[in-house]
């Protein structure tokens, strides 16, 4: 199911990457610890109650010339409205209000999209009187918090979530593949769809999907239905933010939300860029299967090492992936655009691949007798038993005997000799531990 997604927007500091920590909180120091994640972060994964959310603090978008802070605001403001489910409009209740935050005002109020107003710095009970002023901005009741002191967060997320979107994950049905591409501006988006639409025996359905914010390209192909995601965010151009990376990140996961398959192009003329690094980290996060997609391999100056090069590059770059296929192609001479489809398949297909229980244990149990995990202060963990829990991703829970003996490089291994057994290409695994004696 498609994660909402949260904007935090506001003229600079008001405290929006504070919260914006706050809300990410724990699950930043998770993905921290994975190698080849950036620290530098974009977007972040937020829960409160049931609901799970991607959260954006859309702040630093760096605009030269004149005006250049209320350029940037105005970009913020943009790019909010057309991509994010709710906006969290930030003001500084001890500063009252200002021209800043009016003209932030205006273009939020033309929008339809659910704004909360959230007053930070209210860090004590005698500031609360300091948040009425801002009822004049006209966004309803602003709800005091302290980014500080973490107060008053949880008043203002109930009220995010009464208006996040409903479940739209049965919009396409279960036959049908979804797939992302995502990449930077010019690496080929639109022109390797177009290849892949061209090719024989695709069938283009005459109707286009549409969603609220995007437009979908259906088809199919030996009998296999299709659908490729948010096309019009491929074919959309010109706008002040485009090449901004968070406008970039932003749409992008939402694609990715959307999708069962994402295709991580990569400029094969450019190479690999830290911005690909982020997106891809999304899919990764998103749980999605994945391929890496080399486009523009024509006009790249090959000899027979250079295929193994750049493999290697990729698998440099992107640690964390190691179980996505790399296809290098040409959307422009068409060149290897056949295997696509058949990769998209396999992919999908081990995203959905669920092991039963008695065969996953029996690899579980071999994986431990030829080596078993180390211990810990004395205390040896014990795995009692495993099971898969879901599909798409993966997810495999362990019971054991305390999870706090459970190490990431033992969770790397078991996870190596499950992919080892079972295959899972393209896609991520998820393992969770729980206690079970
Ligand atoms: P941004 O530019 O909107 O992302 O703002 P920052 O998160 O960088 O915060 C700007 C400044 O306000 C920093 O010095 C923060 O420490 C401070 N700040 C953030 N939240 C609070 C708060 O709740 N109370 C007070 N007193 N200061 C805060
Ligand atoms: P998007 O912004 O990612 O959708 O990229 P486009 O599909 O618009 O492509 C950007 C530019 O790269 C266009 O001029 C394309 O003709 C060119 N291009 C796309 N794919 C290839 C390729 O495989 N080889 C070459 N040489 N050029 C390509």
């Amino acid at each position: 199911m498609a994660r909402p997604v949260v904007a935090i927007v506001g003229r600079p500091n008001v405290g929006k990457s504070t919260i914006f920590n706050r809300i990410i909180g724990d699950r930043l120091a998770i993905v921290e610890d994975m190698p080849g994640v950036t620290r530098d972060r974009l977007y972040g994964i937020g829960e409160w109650l049931e609901h799970q959310f991607s959260v954006i603090d859309t702040g630093g978008i760096e605009i030269d010339g004149d005006d250049a802070m209320l350029k940037s605001i105005r970009v913020q403001a943009e790019l909010a409205i057309e991509e994010a489910d709710v906006i969290i409009f930030m003001v500084d209740g001890k500063g009252g209000i200002t021209s800043s935050d009016s003209e932030v005002a205006e273009l939020l109020f033309r929008s339809k999209k659910p704004i909360v107003l959230a007053v930070n710095k209210i860090d004590n009970i005698k500031r609360q009187d300091d948040i009425y002023e801002f009822y004049s901005l006209g966004f309803g009741t602003p709800f005091g918090i302290s980014g500080s002191h973490g107060t008053g967060i949880g008043d203002l997320l109930d009220e995010v979530v009464q208006h996040f979107p409903d479940a739209t994950d049965d919009e396409y049905g279960e036959d049908v593949t979804r797939i992302a591409l995502i990449g930077r501006p010019n690496v080929g988006k639109s022109s390797l769809v177009n290849t892949i639409l061209g090719e024989d025996r695709v069938i283009v359905s005459d109707v286009a999907g549409t969603t609220r914010d995007a437009i979908d390209t259906p088809f199919e192909k030996d009998g296999q239905k299709y659908v490729v995601i948010d096309t019009a965010g491929m074919r959309k151009r010109g706008k002040v933010y485009e090449n901004t990376e968070k406008y970039s990140v932003m749409r992008a996961m939402k694609a990715i939300e959307r999708a069962d398959v994402v295709l991580v192009l990569i400029n094969g003329e450019e190479g690999i860029i830290e911005q690909d690094k982020h997106i891809a980290g999304y899919a990764h996060e998103a749980g999605k299967a994945a391929i890496f997609v080399v486009n523009k391999w024509d006009v790249v100056d090959k000899d027979e090492k250079t295929m193994q090069v750049f493999t290697q590059k990729i698998r440099d770059h992107f640690l964390f992936m190691s179980y996505a296929p790399i296809l290098f192609l040409s959307a422009k001479t068409k060149q290897r655009v056949h295997k696509l489809l058949p990769i998209v398949n396999q992919v999908a297909e081990q995203h959905a691949l669920r092991i039963q229980t008695h065969v996953l244990n029996d690899v579980i149990s071999d994986a431990v007798a030829i080596n078993p995990p180390p211990t810990d202060k004395g205390r040896r963990l014990r795995i009692n038993y495993a099971t898969q829990v879901a599909v798409k991703p993966p997810t495999i829970v362990l019971f054991v005997n305390d999870p706090e003996l459970m190490h990431f490089s033992y969770e790397r291994y078991l996870e190596n000799k499950v992919r080892a057994a079972f295959g899972f290409v393209g896609t991520p695994l998820r393992i969770f531990t729980r206690k079970k004696s």
